[in-house]
């Protein structure tokens, strides 16, 4: 029976083509920092410390993990790199809303999911920090509602495509993976969570697919479909 929907955000909930948009995340995220670190170097430090991430085991937040490889890398102190961090993302990232959609069915659909009596996480992947996820929320219409769960760099120690990254999801929900349903738009990175028993929702508006691994969704559709899938599903008993 299911107890719990995890919703990937962008792509899914938050309409965008995430080459364009991480491509002008970029372009606004390194000048910004020109003045400190020379752009080559960022660029590349910046991969390789969101690679550190992807690859992370657990036992360090995502956050650690990222500035233990990246501060080092471009010779840079916490002191010095943290306020210019929360500047850039308190400043200059929402101006990136412009290469984002909105659809009104995201609000709808997960509300419709908390009336029935369902928990609710973002798992969305948790490479950004907190302040980026929730600009990404407010975009989207979701900011408001009273998730479960958000998971961001500063609480997760796992990253998609990792099954750990569902697993982790599920004892903070306190649910076992049977018992979720994850819905993505990312074949690889949202349907691996299928591997550890969790059933799955493509969302094909904005679907991502490299080829391999091939998973196969327990369902697919439109976000229009899931809304329709969504209106079907029964309510929970509260107790
Ligand atoms: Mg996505």
């Amino acid at each position: 029976m299911l107890k719990a929907i995890l919703f990937d955000l962008d792509g899914t909930l938050l309409p965008l083509d995430l080459e364009v948009f991480v491509h002008k995340y970029f372009e606004s995220l390194v000048p910004f920092f020109a003045h400190k670190v020379e752009p080559k170097l960022f660029i590349k430090e910046l991969k390789k410390a969101t690679e550190a991430m992807i690859n992370n085991t657990g036992t360090l937040s995502n956050e650690e993990v990222f500035m233990e490889k990246f501060l080092p890398a471009v010779e840079k102190g916490k002191e010095e790199m943290y306020p210019m961090f929360e500047e850039f993302y308190l400043t200059k990232f929402p101006q990136l809303k412009e290469y984002a959609g909105h659809s009104a069915l995201a609000e709808q659909i997960v509300g419709q999911v908390v009336t029935k009596g369902y928990k609710v996480a973002l798992a969305t992947n948790p490479i950004f920090p907190e302040m980026a996820t929730r600009h990404r929320m407010e975009w989207a219409g979701v900011a408001q509602i009273d998730w479960d769960l958000v998971t961001t760099y500063e609480n997760s120690g796992f990253s998609k495509p990792n099954p750990k990254y569902f697993s982790e999801v599920c004892s903070k929900l306190d649910v076992l993976p049977q018992e979720c349903l994850m819905v993505g738009n990312d074949v690889q990175e949202d349907l691996v969570a299928g591997t550890i028993g969790m059933q799955t929702y493509l969302v094909t508006d904005h679907l991502i697919d490299r080829g391999t691994p091939n998973y196969q969704p327990d369902y697919r559709g439109s976000l229009q479909e899931f809304y329709e899938f969504i209106c079907q599903i029964p309510y929970l008993d509260k107790d």
